[in-house]
């Protein structure tokens, strides 16, 4: 345990509430409990993010350390207002957003062949007992939905069984995943819970690993799509009266998390099941079942269409400016290189051949996934590169390189399977070149996670950690 310190540099006495030299509060009140005095989180200063009085989550603001309830985004002392964010990276596979980035990963340059300090890869992992469906990292720890559970190794990361003494969340009977979805779009990250796409209906499931937790459901029908940002989950469910869009603001006790119907949605505007929906802050996109282009605004609930339809139209990735599509059709794959506006003329850039398999955005660089991987200008359309993969494509992330890296290239990982045998390779986007990072014979990879200093394989029998 390091010792406390203020802002003000002045080493903190055991147990004081406010710095001897400045006068700054050090220690608040706990703002769910108001019970138990926390100090104010420091990087790496702070090892859990939960009230551990009741197991709820806190973000923490990131220029005074005040931690606050979840759903609040920016700090509310008048003399701060820094930005309030969950306090560990966090990745369910693809980012709800659509660019596909690393959560904070960076490429280690020690693992390029031709520097000269080059290291390999060290392999590490968790087996499970019974098929994992997906798994997530959160809250500093990993979390993997096998059987009619979420279950925390302990420790995290550890090479172990599933052993007796993890933490695990029952979901209730018939909780396996609904089929159509993919291993990276079952869970939904929500405030302290993580909501799942269950074959009959979304199940709530609380993350405090520190006592048994039950899940709850949502009652919305069987899963068609979902997603979820620090804010918001929308999702569409089949119900008794057919296809419906909800959505839920976050709560600070996860409990209390409930889906409320969105307005002016109609069932032509419902994707098709498991198919992709992107979120940034309050607006969440999607596309029809006939090609429509949707989007739902968490805040006031209503819903729109933003084109007419288009066959082969794809969401791609969003952000505060709005959503990029992505068409795949006789002609090749073509990526909107602007946000759609309603009515407006669209820069587009040639992307390839083949179905669209992926697509991934990060500082100016767009990587489409066809038949091989081509790379663009995020700005321009022009290509800059591009390369290959082997065997079926499974996912990928994009990472930027260290600060110190001689090339400042990003790196494009690709979680590839070929018959038995599930690989990830890094494709420097310019040159084409390989960094091969890890395979494994008999091992089928289901997702890829990034999330601070964690990489992690995900397949139907556990994770492959992979560190420097
Ligand atoms: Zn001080
Ligand atoms: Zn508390
Ligand atoms: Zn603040």
């Amino acid at each position: 345990m390091i010792q406390p310190i203020c802002l003000c540099g002045e080493p903190l006495q055991s147990g004081a509430n406010y710095c001897t030299l400045c006068g700054r509060e050090v220690r608040q009140i706990c703002p769910v409990c108001f019970e138990e005095r926390r100090l104010l989180h420091r990087p790496g200063g702070s090892p859990s993010s939960w009230c551990l009085a009741r197991g709820e989550l806190l973000n923490a603001c990131v220029r005074c350390g005040r931690w606050l309830q979840t759903g609040i985004s920016s700090c509310p002392d008048p003399n701060c207002g820094g930005v309030v964010e969950p306090v560990w990276p966090a990745s369910v596979g693809k980012s709800p957003n659509g660019a596909g980035r690393t959560n904070g990963w960076q490429w280690p340059s020690v693992w390029d062949r031709h520097n000269p300090a080059h290291k390999a890869p060290v392999i590490g992992g968790w087996q499970s007992s019974s098929t994992v469906y997906a798994a997530f990292l959160a809250h500093g720890r990993l979390y993997a939905w096998t059987g009619d559970a979420l279950l925390s190794p302990d420790p995290p990361g550890a090479s172990t069984q599933d052993s007796r003494d993890a933490w695990r969340c029952w979901l209730g009977f018939g909780s396996d995943p609904e089929p159509a979805f993919a291993a990276s779009s079952l869970a939904a990250l929500l405030g302290g819970a993580a909501i799942l796409a269950a074959r009959n209906d979304f199940v709530v499931a609380g993350l405090y690993t520190g006592k048994a937790i039950e899940a709850v459901r949502m009652n919305t029908g069987t899963p068609i799509a979902h997603t979820a940002s620090a804010l918001y989950w929308a999702g569409w469910a089949e119900g008794a009266e057919g296809a419906a869009l909800w959505y839920a603001p976050v709560s600070p006790v996860w409990r209390n998390t409930a889906a409320k119907r969105a307005t002016q949605s109609t069932r032509e505007m419902a994707p098709r099941r498991g198919s992709k929906m992107l979120i940034d802050g309050d607006t969440a996109y999607w596309v029809s079942e006939g090609g429509v282009l949707c989007a739902l605004n968490c805040t006031t609930g209503e819903a729109a269409t933003l084109t007419a339809a288009l066959a082969g139209q794809h969401v791609g990735w969003c952000d505060a400016r709005g959503v990029r599509t992505v068409t795949a059709g006789a002609d090749g794959i073509r990526v909107a290189l602007d946000p759609v506006v309603q009515d407006g003329l669209l820069r587009e850039a040639a992307g390839g051949d083949g179905p669209l398999r992926d697509l991934f955005m990060a500082d100016g660089l767009t990587a489409v996934v066809g038949d091989t991987v081509v790379t663009l200008d995020s700005h321009t359309g022009y290509v800059q590169g591009g390369g290959r993969f082997n065997g079926q494509w499974i996912a990928g992330a994009i990472a930027p390189a260290e600060s110190e890296a001689p090339d400042q290239e990003p790196r494009l990982l690709m979680l590839t399977r070929d018959g038995e045998d599930g690989s990830l390779v890094a494709l420097r986007p310019s040159s084409g070149g390989e960094e091969f990072v890890w395979r494994a014979r008999g091992i089928r990879p289901i997702g890829l996670l990034t999330a601070g200093s964690m990489l992690s394989v995900v397949h139907d029998r556990g994770t492959v950690t992979i560190g420097t």
